[in-house]
């Protein structure tokens, strides 16, 4: 920290994203990405977009929101578009959360909700996960403070059912929850369509995962026509252009041909199944997941162990050194010839 660095960001402890490395080429099974590449559309609109780089990309995403509300049936008005989902959760912290509405959510969950918190200086609470690591919808209602769930959650995959959702949103009228679906396409119910409904749903959601553009950097938020203008007052008041012209393009033509990653999710899903059942013989505890990952303990083996075990033959996963997950990993589910190679690289590393 320089000596010129505020005073008011003097406790910040920043978010450590999954590593990135480039010493080798490794088996990456530790950020959540998609194995497959984008859709044979999306390059070709980012190539043809490019030739119009000297212009500012559009602040209101007009082609985009009215793409995205063809596909997911909510109207325009009820939709912002984010660089990524951190910045549309980002932006839910700075406009709902200060001393006199703070947040709450679970104690193991997206690593990102506290970093955003204290970025605010909005307090928070931590919602402990019951045994197995179950989201309690009993332990949210009524709680009069803003609430953030991942529904699946993260790391552990686990989520809850639309219903409960609902429930908790219901009975929290005068505060916002926030329903992080990053992870909803491999398996999970959306809460998209109570947004009709109830004016304090915010739901999140991005192209990361799911529609293979992690590197584009593409999310969203779909809320009543209130929450929205709240979201874009502080976009215009940070960043109008924070979708820039080729992601912009990129998911267009991405939602153009959406069958095709919504085929892809479903090879992810069996190859969810495969994973576990073969890591279940090998006597790890898989947690049920409706994610593209799966969160796993041995009790014949560390995670940091296991983690350090796979690194060293090419195999990347992540590990979180936090108290409750510390024996566990979370392996991203990839093509079927990457989680054989898991499987061998287990299988090796019991023999020895
Ligand atoms: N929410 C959850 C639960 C996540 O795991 C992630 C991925 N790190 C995100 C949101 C943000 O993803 P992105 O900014 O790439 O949309």
């Amino acid at each position: 920290m320089s000596r010129y660095f505020s005073e008011r960001y003097a406790g910040l402890e920043p978010y450590v994203p999954g590593e990135q490395p480039r010493d080798r080429k490794y088996i990456k099974l530790n950020t959540n990405e998609s194995p497959f590449p984008p859709s044979p559309l999306v390059e070709r609109a980012v190539a043809e977009e490019s030739r119009l780089l000297q212009l500012y990309s559009d602040p209101d995403c007009r082609k985009l929101r009215e793409k995205m509300s063809e596909v997911f049936g909510v109207s325009q008005d009820r939709i912002i578009m984010t660089n990524g989902s951190d910045e549309v959760l980002q932006f839910a912290f700075m406009a709902f959360g200060d001393r006199e509405h703070p947040f709450a959510f679970a104690d193991i969950t997206y690593g990102f909700y506290p970093v955003f918190a204290r970025l605010n200086h909005i307090p928070y609470e931590e919602i402990p996960l019951k045994e197995g690591f179950f989201v309690d919808p009993q332990d949210y209602m009524g709680i009069g403070k803003n609430i953030v769930i991942a529904n699946p959650n993260a790391p552990t995959g686990l989520c809850l059912p639309l219903a409960s959702i609902e429930e908790i949103v219901k009975s929290n009228p005068d505060n916002v929850v926030i329903v992080d679906e990053a992870y909803v396409d491999f398996g999970g119910e959306s809460a998209i369509g109570l947004v009709e409904r109830y004016d304090n749903l915010l739901v999140a959601g991005t192209f990361s995962k799911s529609r293979s553009m992690a590197g584009a950097r593409l999310g969203f938020g779909f809320g009543n026509e209130g929450l929205i203008a709240d979201l874009n007052r502080i976009r215009y008041s940070t960043n109008p252009y924070n979708v820039n012209r080729l992601t912009a393009a990129a998911g267009i033509a991405a939602l153009t041909e959406n069958e095709y990653y919504m085929h892809k999710c479903q090879v992810i899903q069996a190859n969810r199944q495969w994973t576990a059942g073969r890591l279940e013989e090998l006597g790890f505890h898989v947690l049920p997941s409706k994610a593209n990952f799966l969160f796993v303990s041995s009790e014949r083996i560390e995670g940091a162990v296991l983690y350090r075990a796979l690194r060293e033959r090419g195999i990347l996963v992540r590990h979180f050194d936090q108290e409750r997950v510390r024996g566990y990993n979370r392996i991203t589910i990839g093509t079927m010839e990457e989680m054989k190679a898991l499987v061998h690289a287990i299988e090796d590393i019991f023999a020895d």
